[in-house]
């Protein structure tokens, strides 16, 4: 077996800040969140996959004009088959990066030794998880893979995407606050964006009251990093 790919970005410059990567889509991922761009990652298996060996071929072809991969998805740990695939990108001279929304704690404590850069999804505070995934115990698994992530001490940016019915202001500064005195550095607030949900009722209901960038400032200083993206 080899990594099942869902999609392949060729260029990026955002979903690694500083950084030319290419994008690996993994399919697969375990947990349904309403607002999730990439519905089509969700199941076990995609209609449209590429062969890792293309993608392979694909980034061998651009060595020297790429910095690094990023696999993302999907939920790249799903599948055991991303170690390999980490190595062989390694081995090509690019660095790694990760997305992780961090269902599966055990297996990304595996990985994070392989990879230059993490970018972790927290979704929630952890107790409300399942609001947002639908799946009971997602907030623990999240809690867990933070702690890794930050015991590793690898470089990270810990995301959470903001949408009015699923976390409010207030939940959102305790959460930051929270995220902060845990050791995250850097942090990145981020609109809710309708592109590829499909709950209706999460788009609709998607305009907010008071500015992204005005819930910001009450985060101001508690990280080395904070990025707000609004809409
Ligand atoms: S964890 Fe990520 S890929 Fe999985 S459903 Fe949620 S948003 Fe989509």
């Amino acid at each position: 077996m080899t990594l099942r790919v869902g999609g392949l970005t060729p260029l990026s410059s955002s979903d690694w800040p500083g950084m030319l990567v290419a994008v690996v889509f993994c399919q697969g991922c375990p947990w349904h969140c309403g607002y999730c761009h990439n519905p089509d990652l969700i199941p076990p298996r995609g209609e449209h996959e590429i062969p890792w060996q293309d993608v392979l071929a694909f980034l061998h072809r651009r060595q020297g004009l790429l910095d690094g991969v990023v696999f993302s998805g999907g939920e790249p740990t799903l599948q055991k088959e991303l170690i390999p695939a980490i190595r062989a990108v390694r081995a090509l001279g690019l660095k790694v990066g990760l997305h992780t929304g961090g269902m599966y704690p055990v297996r990304l404590a595996a990985v994070l030794p392989l990879v230059d850069w993490v970018g972790m999804d927290v979704k929630a505070p952890f107790a409300d998880y399942p609001r947002t995934t639908g799946a009971d115990g997602s907030g623990g698994r999240a809690l867990e893979s933070l702690r890794q992530v930050l015991a590793a001490g690898v470089d990270h940016e810990i995301r959470t995407t903001v949408h009015p019915l699923l976390i409010g202001d207030a939940e959102l500064v305790a959460l930051g606050k929270d995220l902060a005195d845990r050791g995250v550095k850097h942090y990145a607030i981020q609109a809710f964006r309708t592109q590829g949900c499909q709950d209706a009722a999460l788009c609709r209901t998607a305009r907010r009251e008071r500015p992204l960038q005005q819930v910001g400032t009450e985060l101001a200083g508690l990280f080395e990093r904070l990025d707000v993206r609004a809409a």
